[in-house]
């Protein structure tokens, strides 16, 4: 008796300490900005049930997958979200991006993992490589976002990540507002492999944040498939339609 009394005082206190800390340092919804309850994380449930998953891990023909045809050879292909102007998507994007939360790109790739468990067409990868960026970007950013991303979708599906076999050898212009094939040859000769050896053979995951025209994952699939025996597929947090 004693003992669980002792228990449930520790458990009081330590919500009372939890709700005072949240005082000082609100936890905040990346979706709505509504405080986080315990038990919540980056997203509140409303947010996580409302996101608009494309479970496109479990299509083999779907939209990402056709993006890459006669461009590249790719195993499998997926994207974790749609990606529109204005929704929450984009806010959870912008936060991992320009806000400093490198957190949310960690929490997006568990959710990612989870899923790539589970689909047959990902279920022998055994290394997951982000899209490389340039040392300037990263270092003004502190991170790099698809690396973030590919930490949580590794630790979830207990696989390595390298975020040194490929690499980024010269700092391409912004793409945003290229065409796809001025966006191709900006892209093409940019990515470079690092001690590919110990990877031959293997099924590789190359992950980014949002995928457009596709033009960087092409160029960096191409590059990862001149390793010997590999396959390679391709992951990101969102698709931009
Ligand atoms: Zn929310």
């Amino acid at each position: 008796m004693k003992v669980l009394r002792n228990t449930s005082i520790r458990h009081v206190v330590s919500n009372y300490l939890a709700d005072f800390w949240g005082l000082f340092f609100p936890n905040t919804c990346c979706g709505c900005g509504n405080h986080l309850v315990k038990g919540e994380c980056i997203l509140c449930l409303t947010c996580l049930h409302d996101m608009p998953f494309t479970d496109f891990h479990l299509q083999d023909d779907n939209v990402i997958v056709k993006r890459f045809w006669g461009r590249v050879e790719v195993h499998a292909a997926t994207a974790l979200l749609h990606f529109q102007k204005g929704n929450k998507v984009q806010q959870l994007v912008h936060q991992l991006k320009y806000n400093q939360r490198d957190d949310v790109g960690v929490y997006l790739g568990e959710i990612m993992g989870k899923h790539l468990k589970h689909a047959e067409a990902f279920s022998d990868v055994a290394l997951v490589v982000p899209v490389p960026l340039h040392w300037r970007k990263k270092l003004k950013r502190g991170y790099n976002q698809s690396a973030c991303f590919a930490q949580g979708i590794a630790a979830e599906m207990g696989i390595e990540t390298s975020s040194n076999l490929l690499q980024r050898a010269t700092n391409t212009q912004t793409q945003t507002k290229k065409t796809r094939e001025e966006r191709w040859l900006n892209v093409k000769d940019v990515f470079a492999l690092n001690s590919p050896k110990k990877y031959q053979g293997q099924h590789i995951l190359l992950v980014d944040d949002v995928v457009t025209t596709g033009a960087t994952l092409e160029a960096c699939a191409q590059k990862l498939l001149q390793i010997p025996g590999v396959r390679v597929s391709i992951a990101t947090i969102a698709v931009a339609e």
